[in-house]
């Protein structure tokens, strides 16, 4: 299939989509800025291996990528540190809340794995050893998505002002002797990550390393090992939708990775990347009609790592 076989896909989704704006679903509540975001948009991008893009809705409004950062930090962290990454991060599905700490206590301060909230205040701790993880994110997304790229500081204060379970899971790790760093640096980073504003077209194009082996949309050098994409790809599958992450491989098929701020970025590999995004969350936190485009592009075009 090429770009201009996608394109009337795209273009076919939100119109059966649209007229669902805004009935079902609900924003995030619990960070102040994103509870003021309206439900009823939608938004669709997608980028070929070999460059071509097609988009439909509102592919270029800008939104908080949340939870999606977790994909770039893991990136940052697997090509700063390599196998030592893992020394306190696990690799299992969590099958508990992505901000719980019940599990976190079980298992002495080692989260289960990099997506939930735990696992990516770990892999941020570990990035403060050889980089600035703010600057390196910027640095990292802006050059994935060929333009420049910002945090939004209205979330990121939002964040930090009633991140309270955050702050839990942080301090609870550095009890355990599982935070290297002051837990005030680590989470100004991880708050920030999460605050970063981007569109649908840009994060299908930033996504693009992980449906191309790891070499990177644009300059075609190597980011990422192969093996190391596989390994991104194989945890987004498992751990990258919450607790929906079965369902999503039963009904969809794809490494896919979820935030609070409704995107939802998804691999085909060696075909594509892309981006759907849409404000209104369903019962397990993901993006409601964000899943169901998802669901209808996976029936049309019949793709699949399965
Ligand atoms: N910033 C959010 C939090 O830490 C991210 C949650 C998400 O998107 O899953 O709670």
């Amino acid at each position: 299939m090429t770009a201009r076989d996608f394109q009337p896909i795209l273009t076919d989704i939100v119109h059966t989509l649209t007229p669902d704006l805004g009935k079902e679903g609900q924003v995030a509540q619990y960070i102040p800025a994103l509870a003021r975001v309206p439900a009823a948009q939608f938004g669709m991008a997608l980028r070929t291996c070999d460059g071509h893009e097609a988009a439909a809705g509102a592919a270029d409004t800008a939104f908080s990528i949340q939870s999606i950062s977790k994909v770039f930090a893991l990136t940052l962290g697997m090509r700063e540190m390599g196998e030592y990454l893992w020394d306190r991060i696990g690799r299992e599905p969590s099958g508990t809340a992505f901000n719980s700490l019940v599990q976190l206590e079980f298992e002495q301060g080692t989260p289960r794995n990099p997506f939930i909230n735990a696992g990516a205040i770990a892999v941020t701790d570990r990035l403060l050893n050889s980089c600035d993880p703010k600057a390196a994110m910027l640095d990292l997304l802006s050059g994935l998505a060929g333009e420049p790229v910002h945090f939004d500081e209205e979330v990121a204060a939002s964040e930090a002002a009633t991140g309270y379970r955050n702050i839990a899971l942080a301090n609870f790790m550095k009890s355990f002797g599982k935070l290297d760093h002051d837990v005030a640096t680590v989470l100004d980073a991880y708050f920030h990550h999460c605050a970063v504003s981007m569109t649908c077209r840009q994060l299908a194009r930033a996504t693009g390393y992980l449906c191309r082996d790891g070499l990177h949309p644009f300059t075609g050098q190597p980011l990422l090992t192969d093996k190391q994409t596989r390994r991104i790809n194989a945890l987004m599958l498992t751990c990258g939708t919450y607790d929906a992450a079965g369902e999503f491989a039963f009904s969809i098929g794809l490494p896919c990775k979820s935030g609070v701020g409704g995107g939802i970025v998804a691999v085909v590999p060696d075909t594509l990347s892309l981006c759907v995004w849409s404000p209104a969350l369903d019962a397990t936190g993901n993006s409601l009609l964000g899943r169901r485009a998802l669901e209808l592009f996976a029936q049309k075009t019949g793709l699949s790592v399965f």
